[in-house]
């Protein structure tokens, strides 16, 4: 063998008393990037093969019946994780390595923390080619414990793929090259380490693993955060995507919470937001394509597609915001670019609207202000729905052409209850909301001065003027603003 790799393995054999397993969570709890890869027995076919996960043949008795096209068992799980400490000054704090016997421990001890760590949004996971581990470990899970213990997806994620042609210099938005490249080259390149390659087809379902196959097993989990740690330093260095003022330049919405979830590392948070991921497995991820005949398969995908595509134009509820999950019971949207309009529309009856960060948001950006602050994303672009990354509930193509159109459409499909004070209630330049008493004319000259110029024409007409919290634009009920009420009164179907 080799010099010894630069990291002690933990081998995690035990149920949920065993000291391995309870680091194991422990560590997962503290993660904020971990790396993730599994093994599993290789499938021979052909003469003297194995059936996939048929048992060893004991004696030569009459041959089994075929058996039905299954996913490989999943025997082996390695996880490297990293905790806080990676953070602004540079140093990253040390990686736990384990390999997780899936043969050895109870699958039901390991379930629960296991989806939830694929799911939680603070904590970034990494993966090479991650999608067939995933398939081939959900089969595994839901074959042992039922079929709803399957997994659905992993979040945020960054394959380290990605990783390496950016390294290489390629611009991730753009397309990537199509060659695949395997992990030993990967490592090879970027690290100058070489993976063994015949302990990469050993058999993984045997036991005990020798030393070298658990040693090898680690190292792919380990050399991803290997791998991340330079990706992170070079972001660091080129100072690129600095985050937070990117993506608050609005100033309005601070997206904190991913920021505050992954601890201080706004670097981290940046590339969680920019660069990651979603993996989810959808329902014929989970059927071996061997079942499926290809023609049918082809027809079937199309007509799912199809179904899929017109589904999503009728929104499903409850929106993010509804209080039986846990939201605030106010209604929040997020108005792409194309329909500003009506963003100003819904402001000016009181709903929460708000408008993308940035002038040419990528799609990416748009989907993220949606799920952190917890909007809808209102939009005429089909596109926007293909992204698997918002829930059904969480994105609405909007209809009608004429802002006065959509604002009833929504006002219509969202079942909102408008009522006569909320008309007028918000600033229909920031979305931000009004200071709670009127102002005299006196403090709105006061607090116009050198911003915002109130016509002399006003001054003795005994007007009230309000402030916006967030922009301090100023507002006043002018001719226009009883014309308006009267308009919204109307679209909003409030009687007077
Ligand atoms: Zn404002």
């Amino acid at each position: 063998m080799d010099a010894p790799p630069p990291f002690a393995v933990h081998l995690v054999t035990g149920g949920a008393s065993s000291p391995e397993l309870a680091l194991l969570l422990r560590s997962l709890a503290a993660a904020r990037v971990v790396a993730l890869d599994a093994e599993w027995k290789p499938r021979r076919r052909g003469p003297g093969g194995d059936a996939p996960n048929s048992p060893p043949p004991a004696t030569a008795a009459a041959p089994p019946p075929p058996p039905a096209p299954q996913f490989p068992t999943v025997t082996l799980l390695q996880v490297a994780c990293r905790g806080d400490g990676a953070g602004e000054g540079g140093a990253a704090a040390a990686a736990e390595v384990f390999v997780v016997d899936l043969l050895a421990v109870p699958l039901a001890d390991l379930w629960e923390s296991l989806r939830e760590l694929f799911e939680r949004p603070d904590v970034l996971k990494l993966g090479f080619r991650f999608k067939q581990d995933l398939v081939y470990l959900s089969a595994t899970f839901a074959a042992a414990l039922g079929r709803g213990a399957g997994f659905v997806r992993v979040e945020p994620f960054l394959d380290v793929t990605n990783v390496y042609y950016y390294l290489k210099g390629h611009d991730l938005q753009k397309r990537l090259p199509r060659e695949t490249k395997s992990l030993a080259t990967i490592c090879d390149e970027l690290l100058g380490v070489s993976l063994s390659k015949e302990l990469q087809c050993s058999d993984w379902s045997c036991r005990p693993l020798s030393k070298g196959q658990i040693q090898y097993a680690a190292s792919d989990a380990y050399y991803l955060l290997d791998i991340f740690d330079l990706f992170h330093q070079k972001i660091r260095i080129e100072g690129k995507c600095l985050p937070t003022n990117e993506l608050t330049s609005d100033g309005h919405f601070a997206p904190r919470d991913i920021e505050d979830a992954i601890c201080s590392d706004s670097y981290l948070a940046s590339i969680v937001v920019k660069y990651s991921e979603k993996i989810s497995l959808t329902e014929s991820d989970t059927k071996p394509h061997s079942s499926r005949r290809k023609g049918k398969q082809k027809f079937d995908a199309n007509a799912k597609c199809k179904e899929k595509f017109e589904g999503s134009t009728k929104w499903q509820g409850p929106p993010p915001w509804d209080l039986s999950s846990g939201g605030d019971g106010c209604p929040k949207f997020l108005c792409d670019v194309m329909i500003e309009g009506l963003a100003k529309h819904l402001r000016c009856v009181g709903i929460d609207a708000a408008t993308p960060s940035s002038r040419k948001p990528e799609p990416r950006e748009l989907l993220n202000q949606t799920y952190k602050e917890r909007r809808i994303l209102l939009t005429r672009d089909v596109k926007l729905l293909k992204y698997q990354y918002l829930a059904s509930n969480q994105v609405y193509r909007v209809k009608s052409l004429l802002k006065h159109d959509q604002l009833a459409e929504v006002i219509d499909t969202f079942q909102l209850k408008i009522s006569e004070d909320q008309l007028m209630s918000r600033c229909t330049k920031c979305n931000g909301r009004f200071i709670q008493k009127p102002l005299t004319l006196d403090e709105a000259i006061e607090a116009s001065k050198g911003f915002q110029i109130i016509p002399s024409c006003l001054f003795n007409r005994n007007l009230e003027f309000w402030k916006c919290t967030d922009c301090n634009q100023l507002y006043w009920e002018g001719t226009q603003y009883h014309n308006a009420v009267q308009k919204f009164l109307s679209l909003c179907n409030i009687s007077d």
